[in-house]
């Protein structure tokens, strides 16, 4: 399918193309296309919408992820704490951290939503950070052990990850090791890459940030009653976020290696969570309201152009918008200029409005945002266009 209306030279998927992310409503939304008074992004649920509004950020330090969220809780402390807020908040401590230190600073989210790992992915691809780090706590392990089960998960074969996590298990391992208390293990204590018979990487984070220096932090067993109850205290929390702080900053600036590094191991089980499966958002991108005022004669015209090709006023005015989108995109690489003033359609005063709230998907909401970018009209001004037209198209074809 042709990819109708992108801009003559308009950016391709690709880091060297990557166009930034729009923190807006406690999420980062990577960019897809920039249009004149906004942005058409992914959503958390990976829906294609416009969004207007936000703060758009070119590229940042670090970019942090806290695991899991929504319906997706992670694992669960016998003392009711819930992987997904603890991740949270132990991210937020580390940007404060990291803020401190003059790092700028991104997170996937900066509050409790729904969102899968291939849209963590793709907000770190597009903010291109030094290095993104996804933070967890972990659950499962049975073994007692003498010191913290810190594990930390790289990308096969990557330096650069490689150290991160590294870097990130020495940090977090020694923190905690301050708590002389009833810890776990498994035999994936310490810095290693999991991955499939393939040599790919099992977790999504890594597998789909092949240009970024990704790491997973699993600091301890939220599951194990000792640790659960230590993770309730807000201290234990400062030193957690301290020790990644750390462990970032070392990375960014120095070249120490890390410790606990294990060999990479075969996993062909674990499924990942984080699909996004039944991942709901529809809020965004649903907000569109431009009215638009017709006169008398305009909406009676417009009335029997509708009921004559079997449709709604409303659904007129939105074949329109298509047709001009159509049109732009037929024009090809021709530059469009603004309609000239005097063509521009009066859409506001005492006409009989058209209201379009609640009727327009996110996708169409897209294409009218992206013909009034290329004509340099108001979103109403473009339905107004396009409905005049369809008008015009009937009334020829009538
Ligand atoms: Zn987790």
């Amino acid at each position: 399918m042709v990819i109708l209306g992108l801009a003559p030279g308009a950016a391709a998927d690709g880091p060297s193309d990557a166009l930034g992310a729009v923190v807006h409503d406690g999420a980062a939304f990577p960019v897809l296309d920039a249009l004149g008074n906004g942005w058409v992004v992914t959503t958390p649920c990976r829906t294609e919408v416009f969004l207007g509004e936000g703060t758009h950020v070119e590229r940042v330090d670090v970019v942090l992820d806290p695991g899991h969220g929504g319906p997706e809780t992670g694992s669960v402390g016998p003392n009711g704490i819930v992987e997904r807020d603890l991740n949270l908040g132990v991210a937020h401590l580390t940007r404060l951290g990291l803020l401190d230190l003059g790092y700028t600073v991104a997170m996937t989210r900066e509050r409790d939503l729904h969102m899968g790992i291939v849209q963590r992915a793709n907000i770190a691809n597009a903010l291109s950070p030094g290095a993104f780090v996804s933070i967890h706590h972990n659950g499962g392990a049975v073994r007692r052990s003498s010191d913290p089960g810190t594990e930390a998960f790289h990308q096969n074969g990557d330096d650069g990850s490689r150290r991160l996590a590294g870097l990130l298990y020495e940090e977090v391992h020694a923190a905690l090791s301050a708590w002389d208390i009833r810890w776990v293990d498994t035999v994936h204590q310490g810095t290693s890459a999991r991955i499939r018979n393939n040599g790919l990487d099992v977790y999504g984070i890594l597998r789909l940030t092949p240009d970024l220096d990704s790491a997973i932090v699993e600091a301890a067993y939220l599951s194990n009653a000792p640790e659960a109850d230590l993770l309730a205290d807000v201290e234990v929390l400062q030193a957690e976020a301290d020790a990644i702080v750390r462990a970032i900053d070392r990375f960014l600036t120095s070249d120490d290696p890390g410790t606990g590094f294990k060999q990479a191991f075969v996993d062909a089980v674990t499924t990942g969570t984080g699909t996004g499966w039944n991942c709901d958002d529809s809020i965004y991108g649903s907000s569109l309201s431009h009215a638009v005022g017709y006169t008398e004669q305009e909406y009676a015209d417009l009335v029997a152009m509708a009921a004559r090709a079997g449709h709604t006023p409303e659904s007129l005015q939105r074949f329109g918008v298509y047709a001009l989108d159509w049109f732009h995109a037929m024009a090809g690489r021709l530059v469009l200029e603004p309609l000239p003033a005097e063509a521009l359609p009066v859409v506001e005063g005492d006409g009989v409005p058209v209201a379009v709230t609640g009727t327009w998907s996110p996708a169409d909401q897209i294409v009218l945002m992206r013909v009034a970018d290329a004509y340099g009209l108001s979103p109403a001004e473009a339905q107004k266009v396009g409905a005049v037209l369809m008008v015009f198209l009937i009334g020829i074809g009538g």
